[in-house]
């Protein structure tokens, strides 16, 4: 059976760079769910569905197609054999994703999407309900944190960083609070820490740090 380590968190806590770093220390394949979310949102809004919609938007995301392929130690996704690159991190994506993630059918189709994907290998998967009701009986579950100020200039320099956006950190933080606040209020799958998962508040500590933490609480087989 495919070994799995959960990992979710609020955006910005660390999730997607503590992730790729364990991937790759054991050799597991990293999978970004919230690109999934964000795949779905990004198609809706191209067919210029509204993402207040439910039904519209579980009708539209039982349409797209996503290819998940294993390359460089990741699961890389296509739609129509494209690779969405940078196209599904821009600030409308961040606003509008939250509410497509709020939509049963779209979250069922993930977790399908996410589940098929331990026959590809073993996995280091991150995302919001990874640890709660995607892979609830993982023994390895991590819930990672950090402040608002610390996530919100972390994704403020990415964003720069990668050319996506030039926004205030100011900007950045109401964006992901207001994030944060559907993520862990919708009725399926919300964002919590699940009972028995590692909290690993990030805050005042490097990736390394954070990552170590990781190995550590390992089962010990599962360690190279
Ligand atoms: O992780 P990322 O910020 O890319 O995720 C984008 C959005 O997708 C989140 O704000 C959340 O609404 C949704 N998501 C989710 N469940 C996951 C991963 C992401 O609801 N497992």
């Amino acid at each position: 059976m495919a070994k799995v380590i959960a990992i979710d968190g609020p955006s910005g806590s660390g999730k997607s760079s503590t992730s790729r770093r364990v991937a790759d220390r054991l050799g597991f394949l990293h999978v970004d769910s919230g690109a999934l979310y964000r795949i779905m949102t990004w198609q809706c809004l191209a067919r210029g569905v509204d993402t207040t919609d439910p039904a519209a938007v579980a009708a539209c995301a039982e349409s797209v197609g996503v290819e998940c392929r294993p390359e460089g130690g990741a699961i890389a996704y296509y739609v129509e054999g494209e690779a969405p690159g940078n196209r599904i991190r821009t600030p409308e994506i961040n606003a509008h994703a939250s509410h497509v993630a709020t939509v049963k059918a779209v979250r069922d189709r993930v977790t399908a999407i996410l589940r098929g994907m331990t026959a590809q290998g073993d996995l280091v998967v991150e995302g919001r309900d990874i640890t709660t009701a995607v892979f609830p009986d993982s023994p390895a579950r991590f819930y990672l944190t950090a402040s608002a100020e610390a996530r919100a200039l972390r994704r403020q320099r990415e964003e720069v960083a990668k050319g996506i956006a030039n926004q205030s950190a100011e900007a950045v933080k109401a964006s992901l609070l207001a994030r944060d606040a559907i993520d862990s209020t919708r009725k399926y799958a919300p964002l919590k820490k699940a009972d028995g998962a590692l909290e690993i508040d990030s805050t005042e500590l490097t990736l390394d740090q954070v990552v170590e933490t990781v190995l550590a609480a390992l089962p010990p087989d599962w360690k190279k």
